[in-house]
């Protein structure tokens, strides 16, 4: 039977990644300000922010009966124990994330984040009752050195290492060139739907065809209001990570509103 063509299949995912920025105070302005801005975006997309830890307990008191997820940015493997400084996936599933973003290049760059480290946290966040993000994406040096794909595969296959289709169906995947993170350089459409289709092609592998056109993938990457809709546009782009422009609301909610 004919798959439904991918943009019918999957609704289109916007997340907005706050890193360690915003105090408490500056949070809810800017929240107050986003739900104004995307109030009339209900069912074509849907959105999400991840704002520091710090600030998610109050954030997910404004966002109540809104069209907001909340997500966290990170979390410990473990439900609980001796780890100074982590939080646990339960600790976020209590604040109200529905999400957790896992292996983003940072991370993976200043916190020696690895696949088998993001494929225990995944874990975590599923036994907690949310869903992953993660995140994928080749250096500058790696994609020079024609090697895009193989690195993709490889973190592919490493975070998702033995999940079952059923949940690996209601992931979220990040593609996210480390080179266009925070730089200004934006992947060409074409590079980026080279690899989003690619990594489809890596989930009908490691599950199969149904589960793969059910799984989003996001593109990150100094995604603005400028290049989102013709990023959205592409087949197997599903939405954005969006880091830089999710800190103000008149860009952020252009991005949510990009989608044709
Ligand atoms: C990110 O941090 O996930 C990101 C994509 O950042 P930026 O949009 O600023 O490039």
């Amino acid at each position: 039977m004919a798959l439904p063509s991918a943009s019918l299949a999957r609704r289109c995912f916007i997340a907005g990644n706050w890193k360690m920025n915003k105090t408490v105070a500056d949070s809810l302005t800017l929240v107050r300000e986003l739900r104004n801005a995307i109030s009339q975006v209900r069912d074509r997309v849907e959105v999400a922010i991840a704002p520091p830890f710090t600030a998610l307990h109050p954030v997910a008191r404004a966002l109540e009966d809104s069209n907001i997820a909340l997500a966290g940015q990170n979390c410990h493997a473990s439900d609980s124990g001796a780890f100074t400084g982590e939080i646990a996936a339960p600790m976020l599933k209590e604040l109200g994330c529905s999400y957790v973003i896992l292996g983003h290049s940072e991370r993976r760059q200043f916190f020696g984040e690895t696949d088998a480290g993001v494929n225990r946290k995944t874990a975590a966040v599923l036994k907690a009752g949310m869903l992953p993000i993660i995140c994928v994406g080749e250096t500058l040096e790696e994609r020079e050195g024609g090697k895009t794909l193989s690195v993709v595969e490889t973190q592919v296959k490493g975070c998702l290492q033995g999940f079952a289709a059923a949940e690996g169906a209601k992931f979220v995947i990040a593609y996210e060139p480390v080179w266009a993170i925070g730089t200004g350089k934006v992947a060409t459409t074409r590079q980026a739907q080279e690899v989003h289709a690619h990594i489809r092609a890596l989930l009908t592998g490691i599950w199969n065809a149904d589960t793969a056109q059910q799984i989003r993938i996001q593109y990150g990457g100094s995604v603005k209001p400028d290049n989102a809709a013709e990023l959205l546009a592409q087949t197997d782009i599903d939405g954005a990570l969006v880091g830089g422009a999710s800190l103000k609301a008149a860009d952020f909610s252009a991005i949510v509103k990009a989608k044709g």
